[in-house]
């Protein structure tokens, strides 16, 4: 039962193994209905891990992810639904070669949520203009800088209407300058009431963007807190040391 009290999103003690290297610990952490929560931690520490438990592309040994209360890692979940309910953007961006800038986005409408042609065109269409895009609709990927490819993956997971975005290190394969765009986007999207759980290095977007941080050290959840005082005033020693090397 969905209830407007729960979390939006809650993982409750979550442990994940891959063969005998435990990835994530006891992993608990919630992220409030339009919240923003930025993960940061070293390479390895289980933050892909994580948001690939969230979203159900990997299953947790134990543990519960619940959304608005609702646990979707129980058996008999029905995980095409629990995952249009949220939306993940990635590293690579990973559109699809071949297709147009517009089709990329339509494609998953037509087939995952039958819409019919005019809608799901009618959606991208407001899509590309929200992320700066209009003009290139009718462009392959190839024409496209990594910036412009990473908020057309963006534009794609929206047109889903998720109720919950994940973001895995998405400005991490682009050039300087093109990290800018894309994270202007995620602003504007965290201001508008989307709930956010992000993966990122961009420590400058944790702390103006993000409501709490979230220090992820050999996949266990080692401090949290409010952003601006995780990163002014770190805690624990293992955060000091990783802020010491990021900022
Ligand atoms: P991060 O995103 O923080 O860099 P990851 O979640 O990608 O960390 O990885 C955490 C650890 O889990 C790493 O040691 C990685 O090698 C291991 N790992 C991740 N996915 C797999 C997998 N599918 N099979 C085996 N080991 C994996
Ligand atoms: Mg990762």
């Amino acid at each position: 039962m969905t209830t407007a009290a729960a979390p939006h999103l809650q993982l409750r003690n979550v442990c994940k193994s891959f063969g005998s290297v435990k990835v994530l610990r006891d992993v608990s952490l919630e992220v409030g209905r339009g919240e923003t929560v930025c993960v940061i931690g070293p390479s390895g520490s289980g933050k892909s891990t994580l948001l690939r438990c969230v979203n159900m592309l990997s299953a947790p040994d134990s543990g519960d992810v619940s959304v608005g209360g609702e646990v979707i890692t129980r058996t008999g979940t029905d995980l095409n639904s629990a995952r249009t309910r949220i939306g993940m953007v990635f590293q690579n961006f990973n559109l699809f070669p071949h297709m147009s800038a517009q089709r990329n986005i339509t494609v998953p409408l037509r087939r995952v949520l039958k819409l019919s042609r005019s809608d799901a065109d009618q959606r991208a269409v407001t899509l590309l203009d929200r992320v700066g895009l209009s003009r290139h609709a009718h462009n392959r990927p190839a024409k496209l800088s990594g910036g412009q490819q990473q908020r057309v993956a963006i534009a794609r997971a929206l047109a889903m209407q998720p109720e919950i975005m994940l973001f895995d290190e998405a400005t991490s394969a682009l050039d300087p300058e093109m990290v800018k765009e894309v994270l202007a986007v995620m602003r504007d999207l965290s201001g508008s009431g989307m709930t956010m759980l992000v993966v990122t290095h961009e420590m400058g977007f944790a702390r103006e963007g993000a409501d709490r941080v979230v220090f992820m050290d050999e996949g266990r959840v080692a401090e949290t807190g409010p952003a601006e005082q995780m990163l002014s005033s770190p805690q624990t020693r293992r955060l000091q040391d990783f802020l010491s090397k990021v900022l």
